[in-house]
This record gives structure tokens, sequence and C-alpha cells, in this order.
């Protein structure tokens, strides 16, 4: 199970600390993952691929199935990240 929100302030990816800019600004050193709260939204980005959230007052059904789907679509790109530890090659690119 992979924790998308960081609630641990880890990075999911390379397990580093997260940075924690502002409470709503908090980020991996290595730039494999950041969680960025706008106005009435939130964004996690995976090596830069964005996954946006859209706060909201009213619960609906429909946009429910969206963000399940959204937080899938994260878990299934860090676990492949992860995978045979792809992401270091990825952070030696830099
Ligand atoms: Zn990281």
């Amino acid at each position: 199970m992979i924790d998308i929100w960081c609630s641990e302030n880890i990075c999911p990816i390379c397990n580093s600390k997260m940075i924690e800019e502002s409470s709503s600004n908090v980020y991996c050193k290595n730039k494999c993952y950041a969680i960025v709260g706008t106005w009435g939204a939130v964004d996690i980005q995976v090596f830069g691929k964005n996954f946006l959230f859209i706060l909201r007052e009213f619960e609906d059904e429909l946009e429910d199935e969206r963000d399940i789907l959204e937080s899938e679509k994260i878990s299934e790109l860090v676990q492949y990240w992860k995978e045979n530890e792809r992401y270091l090659i990825k952070l030696m690119e830099k």
C-alpha cells in the first residue's frame, strides 16, 4: 500500500525525507515526488507528471470515482519507479 499523501513526510519513491516548504508545498529533494496545494486543488507530481485532485465542498459520486482512479494511477506509477530501483537511473540523469 502506497501512501500517496505522504503522511509520514517520506518520499514514496526514494524514501528520502520530504522538504516542507510550506503546509501546502511538500517535495522530495530528489524531485521524485511533490504535493502542491493551490486554492481548491491539490496537485501530486511524480517525476514531473501531474495528477490533480479538486477539493470540493460537496461530495459527488462521479468525482470520487475519478479521485480513486487518479490515486490508483499514482500508486501504479510509484510502483513502476520503485521496481528494480528504476528511480535511481532517473536520479542519475540529473
Ligand atoms: Zn524521492
